[in-house]
């Protein structure tokens, strides 16, 4: 849609929720999947937000201090997939690994020509589309628990994965607070008290 161009929605260069370690995270925005209950809905129009060239995108991240890999989500990181399937490569060359979110369930990729690539560098992917009926804040990378944690190689496993949620809080050079995360209404609620 936007040629050699990723459409970002956001980028938080160190997280430590999204995935095991210190990570490179990128929200792509556009989702056409509309789950009932999505947390993301302003990710999901497809209209140019921002845009970055991917060579630059890859550079930017060989350049973040410290990350052990980088996790993908959204929005629907499989609607820019030649990009993304470009991106992939470049860092699984570099040794970093890969996490990716996605609405779409295992077999759906499977079936898909040009998402199917994915299978080759994806080490984490968390797939499935998000039920509101079987959300659960408990979970450990998932908003709901039809979503499921699929190892696709060696480097992680099970053990990697003990059920907690956890949420990242920043504080802005002018006190404003962003949560990253799946954040239980309670905290968000406490959060936006005067005093915070
Ligand atoms: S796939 Fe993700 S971003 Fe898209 S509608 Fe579902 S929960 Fe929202």
């Amino acid at each position: 849609m936007f040629g050699t161009c990723f459409n970002l929605a956001n980028i938080e260069p160190s997280s430590n929720i999204y995935g095991p370690g210190n990570r490179f995270v990128i929200w792509l925005q556009g989702c056409t999947l509309a789950c009932k209950g999505c947390w993301n809905t302003a990710m999901w129009p497809h209209k140019e937000n921002e845009l970055i060239e991917r060579q630059k995108l890859f550079n930017q991240i060989m350049d973040a201090p410290g990350i052990v890999g980088v996790t993908f989500l959204g929005g629907e990181p499989l609607q820019q997939a030649e990009n993304l399937l470009w991106l992939m490569k470049q860092l699984s060359e570099e040794g970093l690994d890969i996490m990716l979110y996605t609405g779409y369930e295992f077999a759906e990729i499977q079936l898909c020509s040009n998402k199917q690539g994915i299978f080759n560098f994806v080490d984490i992917l968390i797939s499935g589309r998000y039920q509101h009926s079987l959300r659960n804040t408990n979970l450990l990378w998932r908003g709901s628990e039809n979503q499921k944690v699929n190892f696709l190689t060696a480097k992680y496993n099970e053990t990697t994965v003990s059920e907690c949620n956890q949420v990242e809080i920043y504080i802005g050079e002018f006190g404003e607070l962003s949560i990253l995360g799946y954040p239980e209404q309670e905290l968000i609620n406490a959060l936006s008290k005067p005093g915070y």
